[in-house]
């Protein structure tokens, strides 16, 4: 009865409405915790790092959690803004770290890219500034690639460590010289941290150098924060954003994203956002549901029901 009392609600209040009535009612139950979900969803999109993962060990919880999602016949998404990597080395990763996932399941700016071109511009002839994956996963979903500026429609501006000024004059003479393709870019980040503090210029750096050149402005942005990625997603997988909870460590990232898209958000206190940057945050900027660790998205009733207990 009261999961699908809950999900009425959502749909009759949108996202506030029902976050604060979930507080409330835990709360009133003084279990402890905040706003964790009550109901289950048919579809499970998860940030990787501070999410699923910190470095290379599994999160607590992480594993048990997908493992019970899968065995329940809901769709599970791993989700990435790096464009250097494609979803077999990411199911790779997460393989050695002890989640045996399939490239099925993981969708990188790689992906959202492509399926981008191919749901909104499958006749167009574009020009990666990218490293391999892009490039061999436009080739498979036959994409037309070009380096003639007088025939590229769309310049894809990505995190590319084989970037040089060969390339930037290609995108120059495209947009500005012939003035006929478009600037997009696969995702936003300026760059891309490393552990220990150090990390690399990003794909804002590519986009940053064709816009000061050409005076264009890049009119597309395929990654996190842009709701472009999660509907990209939904299409992908045949759900609708109301169906999904998508849970992840940033409240500019994942967060951001979901309520732009109108999917129900989690944000989980194992990665970047601490409890007391949420207790300052403004209410605009707040998921539905705040969680101690990942696996607090199974609501706490069913962690009877499968013999779950804290802190395994
Ligand atoms: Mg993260």
């Amino acid at each position: 009865m009261l999961p699908f009392l809950v999900g009425n609600l959502r749909v009759l209040t949108g996202g506030r409405g029902l976050r604060n009535r979930v507080v409330q009612s835990s709360e009133a139950e003084s279990s402890g915790e905040r706003g964790v979900p009550e109901r289950l969803y048919a579809g499970y999109v998860f940030d990787l790092d501070g999410t699923i993962y910190l470095g290379d060990e599994l999160l607590p919880g992480a594993e048990r959690l997908v493992l019970k999602l899968r065995e329940l016949e809901k769709r599970v998404i791993f989700l990435s803004n790096n464009p250097t990597k494609d979803p077999k080395m990411y199911a790779e990763k997460l393989g050695k770290l002890g989640l045996e996932t399939p490239e099925s399941e993981i969708v990188n700016t790689v992906v959202t890219m492509t399926q981008w071109l191919l749901q909104n511009h499958p006749d167009a002839t574009v020009f990666p500034i990218s490293e391999e994956p892009l490039k061999r996963a436009l080739a498979e979903a036959g994409i037309r690639m070009s380096e003639d500026p007088e025939e590229i429609d769309i310049v894809i501006a990505s995190y590319d460590r084989g970037f040089e000024y060969r390339k930037l004059q290609i995108a120059f003479d495209a947009i500005w010289f012939y003035g006929r393709a478009m600037l997009v870019t696969t995702n936003p980040d300026r760059y891309c941290p490393f552990p220990g503090g150090r990390g690399e210029p990003d794909a804002a750096a590519i986009v940053g150098a064709i816009e000061a050149c050409t005076g264009a402005e890049c009119k597309v942005n395929v990654g996190k924060p842009d709701p472009i990625m999660l509907e990209t997603i939904m299409g992908l997988i045949g759900l609708d954003a109301e169906e999904c909870v998508i849970a992840g460590d940033r409240l500019y990232t994942e967060i951001r994203m979901a309520r732009d898209a109108g999917m129900p958000s989690a944000v989980v206190l194992t990665g970047e956002t601490t409890a007391e940057e949420l207790e300052a945050e403004a209410e605009e900027n707040l998921p539905d549901y705040t969680l101690e660790r990942i696996d607090q998205l199974i609501p706490p009733d069913l962690w009877e029901e499968f013999g779950w207990e804290e802190g395994a």
